[in-house]
């Protein structure tokens, strides 16, 4: 049995990566950073989402053993009207240690004036794996829908409720988790990293 560790502090994201891995009954034991010494403090310089999980999993790189990976997932919104705007900046969009309220909050308010047309968004997702010798394999995936100029909907986190995933009439803050977890850009991509690790992982 090989060892998953999450290079994130977001408890959202472990419930979400954790389910996800559950239902894949996969030879592998899901653990959060917590297992493995904590995350440490790291400073997302990078200019992509693939490098900021680079930097994020890097972290734990030097403390796995053999049969020990770390996982790292960087994500964001993007919103065509702001020509790509939160992006990589999604969780300090309104400043550094914006709670996701704050965030969520200059992004409704600076797209009320748009028509709907123009509220076209997609959520990005990219996860780096490493294994003990420092092999990393990256994986990515979007998904696309509008945004609305109000929050609506208890579920989820940061920008959920004011998401309308393309083919549905609610916001992700609306829908049942289980469909977010099988539709989002995380959900996408970890069906890539699933099949990757049906092929790769030792029995
Ligand atoms: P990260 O933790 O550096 O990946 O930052 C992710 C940012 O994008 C946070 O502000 C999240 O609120 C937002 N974000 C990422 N994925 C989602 C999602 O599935 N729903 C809502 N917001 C998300």
């Amino acid at each position: 049995m090989s060892t998953l560790y999450l290079a994130t502090n977001n408890d959202h994201k472990v419930r979400e990566l954790s389910a996800m891995f559950a239902r894949e009954e996969l030879p592998i034991e899901v653990k959060s950073a917590a297992a493995i010494g904590g995350m440490p403090e790291v400073e997302e310089t990078e200019s992509t989402f693939v490098g900021n999980a680079t930097l994020k999993v890097m972290a734990l790189a030097d403390r796995l053993s053999e049969g020990e990976y770390a996982l790292a997932d960087d994500s964001g919104i993007e919103v065509i009207a702001l020509d790509g705007a939160p992006g990589i900046y999604s969780a300090r969009f309104a400043g550094e240690d914006a709670s996701d309220t704050a965030n969520l909050e200059k992004l409704i308010a600076l797209i009320s004036g748009v028509p709907k047309e123009n509220r076209g968004a997609q959520f990005a997702c990219s996860l780096v794996l490493v294994d003990h010798q420092g092999n990393r394999t990256q994986f990515s995936d979007i998904c696309r829908g509008h945004l609305i100029p109000e929050s609506v909907g208890e579920n989820g986190f940061g920008y959920d409720p004011a998401f309308i995933p393309e083919g549905y009439d609610s916001t992700f803050g609306e829908l049942d988790w289980t469909v977010k977890s099988r539709i989002s850009h995380r959900a996408k991509a970890l069906q890539q990293l699933v099949s990757w690790m049906r092929e790769n992982l030792p029995d």
